[in-house]
Formats: structure tokens, C-alpha cells, sequence
């Protein structure tokens, strides 16, 4: 997909709006627009990746930056001590709906296990 059709390639471009609130060599972090929890961050490549199924050896410095990234934000946006969770959906039993690579951090609020 071409950065011009893909919603969060536009976000890194920053041709769309986000709430940007991380950034590093490899990874954008940004305010979910729909919340499922008071903390709601979504972390993506900036290059374009459609799920985890396409990484290749060369990314390792990529999911290594987003893992840290999370970590740094669940700090930042105080839920560490209460506790988060790092997601990405992959296809349509998993109700995946933008299809470039994201994480969605999770906190603020007690979560059922497994999810709905
Ligand atoms: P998923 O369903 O796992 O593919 O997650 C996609 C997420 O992107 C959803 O939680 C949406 O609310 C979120 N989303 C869609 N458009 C935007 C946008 N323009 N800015 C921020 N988040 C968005």
C-alpha cells in the first residue's frame, strides 16, 4: 500500500492529525481517536509494515524501539504501577481495522482476560 492511501502513513507524513505524543528514529506513538480505556496510545512503524506476519530480520531495531517506546509512555501517562497492556490485532477475527502495524497501549482501568 502507498503511503497516500494508508491512514497512519499519512499520520507519520503528517498530512493527517494526531495527537502525537513519542517519537523516535523508528517509531510514532499517538492518542487512539475512539478510547477504549482512559490511556489509549496506538505505537506504529514509521515505515510501513501491514502486521507483524511481514517482519523481517532488519526490523529488529524497529520492535525493540516500539517495546521501549511503550514502556516509556506507560511511565509517562502513569498506568505502569496499576498495570497495561500492549495489543495489536491481526485480521478479521481479531477485528483488525487499520491495516499498517500498530500496538495499542491499554490503561487506566481494570481489563477482563481473555478479551470479548
Ligand atoms: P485496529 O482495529 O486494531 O486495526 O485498530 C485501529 C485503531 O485505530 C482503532 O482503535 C481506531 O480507533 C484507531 N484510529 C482510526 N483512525 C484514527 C486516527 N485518525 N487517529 C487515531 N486513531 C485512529
Amino acid at each position: 500500500m502507498s503511503s497516500s492511501s494508508c491512514l497512519f502513513c499519512r499520520i507519520v507524513a503528517r498530512e493527517a492529525p494526531a495527537e502525537i505524543l513519542h517519537e523516535t528514529e523508528h517509531v510514532l506513538a499517538f492518542r487512539d481517536i475512539r478510547p477504549g480505556a482512559p490511556v489509549h496510545i496506538l505505537l506504529i512503524p514509521k515505515e510501513h509494515v501491514t502486521d507483524i506476519r511481514e517482519l523481517e530480520d532488519r526490523h529488529a531495531g524497529m520492535v525493540l524501539d516500539l517495546m521501549r517506546a511503550a514502556a516509556h509512555l506507560a511511565r509517562t501517562e502513569k498506568v505502569d504501577e496499576s498495570g497495561w497492556r500492549l495489543v495489536t490485532n491481526i485480521g478479521p477475527d481479531a477485528r483488525q481495522s487499520v491495516f499498517h502495524l500498530h500496538f495499542h497501549l491499554l490503561g487506566g482501568r481494570p481489563m477482563g482476560w481473555p478479551p470479548g
